[in-house]
């Protein structure tokens, strides 16, 4: 419970949060000031990879804490340059942007489009988004955002985003002119509710790209850096896409982004990106420590083995409770409810005692699971047996 030691009122509202406190972490589970602990479904928004407090993350920032945290990015410093390195080793791009966070890596890549349209294409500057897709809270990435009403929201928005449909490469093509440079969309749009763009729609709209001469953006925020049982979700799809953005997972709990994108399209000049923060050894430390941890031989076959047993559970559940069915890739997964109680379940998860369970519900009707890559199966089965108790005490059972 909140008490007089944790006062909420000197920051700024912006959203109902449950009155607890988080004060510790250790893999997949979070401890409260009153010591109540919680199985962690949320991590951060898919954002701790590696769980809460995993000792090569630890080591990588404690030791470079005591080295070097800020030359300025003026300078090159070691880590930002061996994670680079590593990320364009493992991925079909040839150079990388460091950022803080997604919107700002999806803002980058926005840039780099816009200046490709301006050397090539004689100005184009429109990017093809998509409904219902997430790209994050900036000015720039709210107008590509195509949660409905988020484009309109802060008047006048930033032009030049009109909206495709996800796994209709004929409502792209739709769009298409003189003035189009791009197409930009999640692999599995994930605010939305995860839900995947088809491998053959991504391999349309590949070919679709290729032929018209324009740019084919991946926002990976949400699907890259293991979160599937590959290292980047386009991969299940086999194509090569020319932009590519991360966050989330990538610092693994810190503030790193990145954008990442073929030599050919590499066209900024001098004074045209930048940032204060961008690509600090701190970080990208950080970064390299969780890189290094996922490309360990086994550690992405064991995601995608977690990811299969976490959806059997799922679907068993589903079928015991009359739900919907569940969906998703690796360890980014949705159950389908039959009704609009996500929100209510998420409640009576979290407010279980002795131990609560963290989920999210990015819609009414929906619950998104997204552990940590390392979470293991008696936390899977624990996770599943504390959402039953969740689901029939929503019925009112015992
Ligand atoms: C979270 C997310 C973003 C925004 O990332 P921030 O770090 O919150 O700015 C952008 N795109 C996708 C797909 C995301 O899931």
């Amino acid at each position: 419970m909140l008490n007089a030691a944790h006062d909420t009122q000197a920051l700024m509202w912006i959203t109902e949060r449950p009155d607890f406190v988080m004060v510790d972490g250790q893999g997949s589970w979070l401890v409260d000031a009153d010591g109540k602990r919680y199985l962690d479904f949320v991590q951060g928004w898919a954002v701790n990879a590696l769980g809460h407090g995993h000792p090569a993350m630890q080591d990588a920032l404690v030791r470079q804490a005591q080295r070097l945290i800020n030359p300025s990015p003026a300078y090159y410093n070691a880590p930002s340059l061996a994670l680079a390195k590593l990320l364009t080793a493992h991925s079909a791009f040839d150079r990388v942007f460091f950022a803080n966070t997604g919107a700002e890596a999806n803002e980058g890549a926005i840039k780099l489009a816009r200046k490709w349209g301006q050397l090539n294409k004689g100005g184009a500057f429109e990017i093809v988004t998509f409904e219902n897709g997430f790209h994050g809270r900036t000015l720039a990435t709210m107008s590509a955002t195509g949660k409905p009403g988020w484009d309109r929201r802060f008047p006048p928005q930033v032009d030049g985003f009109p909206k495709a449909r996800l796994n209709d490469l004929a409502s792209v093509e739709a769009l298409l002119g003189p003035r189009t440079v791009a197409v930009m969309l999640e692999p599995i749009q994930g605010e939305a509710g995860v839900v995947p763009a088809t491998a053959e729609f991504l391999r349309d709209l590949r070919a679709l790209t290729e032929r018209h001469r324009l740019l084919l953006i991946v926002d990976e925020v949400q699907a890259g850096m293991g979160r599937t049982g590959k290292l980047f979700a386009h991969e299940h799809a086999g194509i090569a896409p020319d932009i590519m953005t991360l966050g989330k997972g990538l610092g693994g709990g810190v503030p790193l982004a990145a954008l990442l994108a073929r030599e050919a399209f590499c066209c900024f000049e001098a004074g045209d990106q930048g940032g204060t923060f961008n690509g600090n050894p701190l970080m990208t430390a950080a970064g390299l420590a969780v890189l290094e941890t996922l490309l360990a031989p086994g550690f992405l076959a064991e995601v995608e083995r977690k990811g299969r047993y976490l959806s059997e559970k799922l679907t068993a559940l589903s079928d015991a409770f009359g739900l919907r069915g569940e969906r998703g890739a690796g360890l980014l997964r949705a159950l389908v409810l039959a009704d609009g109680r996500a929100p209510a379940l998420v409640r009576l998860a979290q407010e279980r005692r002795p131990e609560g369970l963290l989920l999210n519900a990015p819609r009414p009707n929906l619950l998104r699971f997204m552990p940590a890559l390392t979470i293991s199966a008696a936390e899977v089965d624990e996770a599943l047996r504390l959402l039953r108790r969740a689901l029939r005490a929503a019925d009112g059972r015992p």
